[in-house]
C-alpha cells in the first residue's frame, strides 16, 4: 500500500522527538480534585529516515490494562535506526479511568466514555482527555491504532476497521491496514456512523481528520499464561505487520493468504447475575465453527449452586470472545459470535486486500 504521509518532518523538527531517538514527554491536561496532574505520558520513536507518523493508545478504557505491556514491550523493542518515519505510543489514554479500575471516568458527566467524547466540546474529563489526544497524538500521526481487550475474566480476538468512512480512501488505508495485523479475519463495519461511532478514537480520527485507523481486540487478563502470552504475542506481531505495510518497518506484512472478513455479530452475556461458568474453552476463539444452540457457558447461583441461565449460540459462527469463571452481573462480559450466515460475512483472497 502506498500511504502519503505528512506528519513526519513537522515531529522531526520538533526538539522533543528528534530524529533516530526515543523520547518521552508528560502533556499537562488538567488538575484533579486531590490536587494531583493528569497528563498524557507519550513515548516517541523516530526513525532518522523519513516515512509515516504511526499513533498508538492502550486504555481508553481504564479497566482494559493489559495491553498497556504490549505497547511498553513494542516501544521499547523498536530501534530507532531501523524506522523509516515513527511511533508514537500513548500507554495510558484514560489514567482517571485507569486509577478507579474503571472503563469510565467516575464523575457525573453525560459522556463519561471516553471512547465516545472524541470531539467534546465541553469541561467534562472525557472530553479533555479526546481533545488532548486529538491534538498530541492525532494531529502528529499518519495513521492511528486503538487497542481494547477483554477486562479481568474475559478476552477478544480480533481486529476492526471502518468501511463507511466518508472518503472512501481512509476506509481502503484502514482496511489494508488491518489485513496486514496477520489474523486470519477482519471485522469490517460502519464503525464510523454506526458503532462505536464517531466519537470513539479511530471513528473521529477516520472520519473528521481523515486518518486510517484499526482497533485491535485481542487478548485478556485472568487466563492461562500461555494464552496470554499467546495473545501478547499476536499483537505485538500485529502492530510490526501495520508498520510493514506503512512503509516504517522493512519485509512484508504476515497477510493470511485467506481472509474471513465480517460485520455480523451477536452478543451472548448474561441478563441474571451469578457465577458465569464456561464451557466453550479460551483456546478455541476464532478458530472453531460452533453450531447454533450450542451450549456455550452457564451461570449458576453463589447462594443456591442452581444453574440459573444457559448461554447458547443463536447463530452458526465462530466465537470472538471468550471468558473464564468469574462472577457477573446483567449484561457483563461473556461471548461474542460472529454470524457465519449473515449478509456481509464472506471470505477474500489476500490479492483484494492490498
Ligand atoms: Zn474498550
Amino acid at each position: 500500500m502506498s500511504i502519503e504521509f505528512s506528519q513526519y518532518e513537522a515531529l522531526a523538527a520538533d526538539e522533543a522527538t528528534p530524529p533516530g531517538r526515543r523520547s518521552v514527554r508528560s502533556v499537562p491536561v488538567f488538575t484533579d480534585l486531590d490536587g494531583s496532574d493528569i497528563a498524557l505520558v507519550i513515548h516517541a520513536v523516530v526513525g532518522a529516515r523519513p516515512g509515516p507518523v504511526l499513533a498508538l493508545h492502550t486504555a481508553l478504557h481504564g479497566s482494559e490494562w493489559l495491553v498497556v505491556d504490549t505497547l511498553r514491550r513494542l516501544v521499547e523493542g523498536l530501534d530507532p535506526a531501523e524506522l523509516s518515519g515513527a511511533v508514537l505510543a500513548l500507554p495510558v489514554a484514560n489514567p482517571v479511568a485507569f486509577s478507579s479500575g474503571t472503563r469510565n471516568t467516575l464523575d457525573e458527566s453525560d459522556s463519561p466514555d471516553l471512547n465516545r467524547s472524541f470531539g467534546g466540546e465541553q469541561t467534562w474529563i472525557a472530553d479533555q482527555l479526546g481533545r488532548a489526544i486529538t491534538a498530541e497524538l492525532y494531529a502528529r500521526a499518519d495513521a492511528v491504532m486503538d487497542f481494547h481487550c477483554g477486562i479481568w475474566g474475559s478476552a477478544m480476538g480480533s481486529v476492526t476497521c471502518g468501511r463507511d468512512f466518508n472518503d472512501p480512501g481512509v476506509s481502503e488505508r484502514a482496511f489494508a491496514l488491518a489485513t496486514a495485523f496477520g489474523l486470519e479475519h477482519v471485522r469490517r463495519s460502519d464503525l464510523a456512523t454506526r458503532f462505536p461511532g464517531p466519537k470513539s478514537g479511530v471513528g473521529y480520527a477516520g472520519q473528521v481528520l481523515g486518518i486510517p485507523g484499526v482497533i485491535s481486540e485481542v487478548g485478556g487478563a485472568g487466563f492461562d499464561p500461555e494464552l496470554e502470552e499467546l495473545w501478547a504475542q499476536k499483537n505485538l506481531r500485529g502492530i510490526r505487520g501495520v508498520l510493514q505495510e506503512l512503509g516504517v518497518l522493512t519485509g512484508p506484512p504476515p497477510r493470511a493468504d485467506r481472509i474471513l472478513v465480517y460485520d455480523g455479530v451477536v452478543r451472548v452475556n448474561p441478563s441474571t447475575a451469578g457465577m458465569l461458568e464456561p464451557v466453550f474453552k479460551p483456546e478455541d476463539m476464532m478458530r472453531v465453527e460452533v453450531p447454533r444452540g450450542t451450549l456455550l457457558g452457564r451461570v449458576w447461583s453463589p447462594y443456591t449452586f442452581e444453574v440459573v441461565e444457559e448461554l447458547r449460540a443463536p447463530v452458526r459462527g465462530m466465537v470472538d470472545m471468550v471468558c473464564r469463571d468469574y462472577p457477573v452481573r446483567p449484561g457483563d462480559w461473556a461471548y461474542i459470535m460472529v454470524d457465519l450466515d449473515a449478509d456481509g460475512t464472506h471470505w477474500v483472497d489476500r490479492s483484494v486486500t492490498t
